[in-house]
Formats: structure tokens, C-alpha cells, sequence
């Protein structure tokens, strides 16, 4: 057990923010004494916004991602055509495709990949849900924005599987050299799928 350098309450606030993705004991110490120490500013408002999130995040029954309100923002959104659904894995991919804002489309997020060594199967995503709003009517495509793992491509699979009798097309993410980046770097697995995948210029 670390030496206590302050009282509860502040122990408290450095052992919560230690939790956070990134921050360990020591960063979560130096941003405990920045929060304490603008707490007007920022902790103060820190706390309200905490509390206020707190009370009004909900899953949207739609598309499963998280947002204040249901359906979400993206859901209820009318600039969004409705025919192309982006499968993602999280919220966190989610938000990763609409930071890039490449397309305007709806999304699906399964809550996870098929896993049969965690024990998780496909009762446990929201791949049900998802057969369910192709059922509807209405979509066109559906584009898999699986990670590019051996859960990620099972998951893929299979969701591939349970919807070829809709007859909706279903596309992948291409796999390659990333944007800016430089041959010599790249795994072989990453060059040999930019080679397969490659498209005409
Ligand atoms: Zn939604």
C-alpha cells in the first residue's frame, strides 16, 4: 500500500482517476492536484457535468450506441441515409468513423466480437437486432467495420452468414497501407492484404 500523501476525500478523487484508460498512479496524482487546484473552473463544472451525463446516458433501442436521449442523434438524424448501415464493434469505433466523417450513414454497434475462447457468443452482441432492422426493409448495405482480428473477421463471418437470405450486399473495410505511411514499415500481413485488395488507378 502507497504512503498517503493527503487526506480521504483527495486520496479518493486520485484513486478514481487512476482508473481512467491512460492515467496511472502518478498522472492520476498531477491531474487530482490540477483539478483541486482550478477547482472553480474546472472541477466544480467537472462534477456538474459528470452528474448531469450520469443521469441522462441511455442505450439507443435502435442502434445500440450510447447517447442522452433514444433513438440517438444519429438514429433521428434526416441527413443520414438510412439505406447504409456501418456495423462497428464499439461506440468507441463509432465515433472513430465519424470523427473522420467520411460517410453519413446509420450505424449498428454489436457491444463486441464473437469470442468462443471468452465464452462469448452470439446471443451476447446485438447481432439480433441488427437482423431485425434488415427485416424492416430499407437497407441497402451493410458495411462491416470489424477490427481486423481473428474475433473481428469471425464476427464478420457470421454476421455475413445470417443475413445472405436478405439479399442486402455487404461490404468490408479495406485492409492496407495506411494513409501517409511508408512501405518498409508495414507487417506482412498488412502489406500482403494491401497487395490482394489493391484497386485500379
Ligand atoms: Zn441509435
Amino acid at each position: 500500500m502507497a504512503e498517503r500523501i493527503a487526506g480521504p476525500e483527495i486520496e479518493r478523487l486520485i484513486q478514481l482517476l487512476a482508473r481512467l484508460p491512460g492515467l496511472g498512479p502518478r498522472s492520476a496524482r498531477r491531474a487530482a492536484l490540477h483539478l483541486i487546484r482550478k477547482r472553480e473552473e474546472l472541477l466544480g463544472p467537472l462534477a456538474d457535468a459528470m452528474r448531469v451525463a450520469r443521469e441522462s446516458i441511455v442505450t439507443c433501442t435502435v442502434c445500440n450506441n450510447i447517447d442522452t436521449r433514444d433513438p440517438c442523434m444519429i438514429c433521428t438524424d434526416p441527413q443520414r441515409d438510412g439505406a447504409t448501415i456501418v456495423v462497428v464493434e464499439t461506440v468507441a469505433d463509432l465515433w472513430a468513423l465519424e470523427r473522420a466523417g467520411a460517410m453519413r450513414a446509420k450505424y449498428h454497434v454489436l457491444g463486441g466480437t464473437l469470442s468462443p475462447l471468452d465464452g462469448v457468443g452470439p446471443d451476447d452482441l446485438n447481432i439480433a437486432a441488427l437482423a431485425t432492422r434488415v427485416g424492416a426493409g430499407g437497407v441497402k448495405e451493410i458495411i462491416l467495420a470489424v477490427n481486423a482480428t481473428v474475433d473481428g473477421l469471425t464476427t464478420a463471418h457470421y454476421i455475413t452468414d445470417a443475413l445472405a437470405h436478405t439479399g442486402v450486399r455487404i461490404t468490408r473495410l479495406a485492409h492496407g497501407v495506411p494513409v501517409g505511411g511508408e512501405l518498409d514499415y508495414l507487417d506482412d500481413g498488412t502489406l500482403s492484404a494491401a497487395l490482394r485488395q489493391r484497386t485500379p488507378f
